[in-house]
């Protein structure tokens, strides 16, 4: 799909063509973009008509402040000390209009800690590891003849096969016969009664695995720079649009605020008598430079929210800087990103769009 404005700075049409080979001109009044935060400001870059750096481009700020959650394991609680952590930090269900939704517990660094300290937003929570002996894993490589070690293997089958059986048990919850109603009702009272046990379904794909411990997992936010950014790139798909190019920067602010999470982590549980983590290496060695980050699939602030049209893409009615009907939806809209899963604020924020549209739009 591209986009394309004409001279006089207003949104006029989209250019759609579909896989099968189809392309139509849609026309309209107004257009609000919302392909994510990758695909936003590829389209505004690969549409010209307007300015040959792309729409809403004037001041060259599409694609930067290209932020994800930095993500990395900073240590674990061993086996046999971590029930009451895992109770303690585990998910929690909250009943609301007749459903039960699930919550996770973590523990997030204090706002007086960030600034006394200067670190970026970040939190730790807990999530279980699967033991090597993993009854179901075990399984699964004597069945796909995967198994390097088939006496141990079949061991860990034998001495898990409570476990197996459970395993069936859930698998016959998963079983399109089962009346809808009666599937909820079950759900929604697991979830209340005992939402540790339903989240270890969920994440397993409901086969109950043995356990060899709690993983802890920190999310910290990026401090938005303008070097980290999404351009084009100089191959093209298969409609002749320029593919996006990714160069997703990782600071020592990010580095730094990881480890001190870590440690202040370990030593608020030490503070409270509850079991201390064995860190990870680097945290322990104090080494940031080592640390293994990944990104969450969190895909935020490629054109970033600011009245300022020098500093960011769009204003605070999520509009493009000088067009009056084109808005763009979306995590790309993001001025900083905070350490929480993104998606509740997205939909807030595009509810809020959706309003000021209805207000304006006769
Ligand atoms: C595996 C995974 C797990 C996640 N888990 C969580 C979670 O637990 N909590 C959380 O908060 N967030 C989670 N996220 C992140 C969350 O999905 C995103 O932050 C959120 O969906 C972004 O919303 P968006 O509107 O910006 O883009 P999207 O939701 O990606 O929507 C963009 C839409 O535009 C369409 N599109 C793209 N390009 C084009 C094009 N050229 N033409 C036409 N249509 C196009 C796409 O098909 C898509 O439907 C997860 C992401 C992944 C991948």
């Amino acid at each position: 799909m591209s986009a394309s404005v004409t001279m006089v700075g207003i949104f006029s049409h989209l250019d759609v063509a579909s896989v099968g080979g189809r392309r139509v001109r849609i026309e309209a009044r107004h257009c609000v973009l919302a392909a994510s935060g990758i695909e936003n400001p590829r389209l505004l870059l690969a549409s010209r008509d307007i300015h040959p750096n792309g729409i809403g481009n004037h001041h060259d700020r599409v694609g930067r402040y290209l932020m994800d959650h930095a993500a990395a394991r900073v240590g674990r609680i061993p086996t046999e000390q971590m029930e009451v952590l895992a109770r303690l930090f585990g998910f929690f269900g909250v009943r609301h209009k007749g459903r039960a939704h699930m919550f996770m517990h973590g523990l997030a660094l204090t706002p007086e800690v960030q600034e006394r300290e200067r670190l970026l937003n970040a939190a730790v929570y807990f999530s279980t590891e699967r033991a090597p002996d993993d009854p179901w894993d075990a399984l699964k490589r004597l069945l796909l003849r995967r198994s390097g070690t088939v006496r141990r293997d079949l061991l860990s089958v034998a001495a898990g096969s409570g476990l197996l059986v459970k395993g069936v048990g859930m698998k016959m919850l998963a079983d399109g016969r089962m009346p809808r109603a009666l599937k909820d009702l079950v759900i929604n009272t697991a979830i209340r009664l005992s939402p540790n046990m339903v989240a270890n379904e969920f994440q397993d794909r409901g086969l109950p695995r043995k356990l060899a411990g709690l993983r802890i997992e920190a999310i910290c936010e990026q401090a938005p720079n303008p070097d980290s950014r999404v351009t084009l790139g100089l191959r093209r798909d298969r409609f002749g649009v320029p593919i996006a190019r990714i160069d997703w920067r990782i600071e020592v602010a990010e580095r730094r605020t990881l480890l001190r999470l870590a440690e202040i982590s370990r030593d608020a549980l030490a503070g409270a008598g509850l079991p201390v983590p064995v860190l990870e290496d680097w945290a322990a060695q104090r080494r940031p430079e080592d640390i293994v980050i990944i990104d969450m699939a969190h895909t935020l602030g490629t054109t970033r929210m600011s009245s300022d049209a020098r500093k960011g893409v769009v204003n605070a009615d999520c509009r493009v800087h000088g067009l009056p009907n084109l808005h763009v939806s979306g995590g790309s809209v993001f001025p900083t990103s905070g350490h929480a899963n993104p998606t509740l604020m997205i939909l807030a924020v595009a509810t809020r769009l959706a309003d000021h549209l209805n207000r304006t739009l006769d």
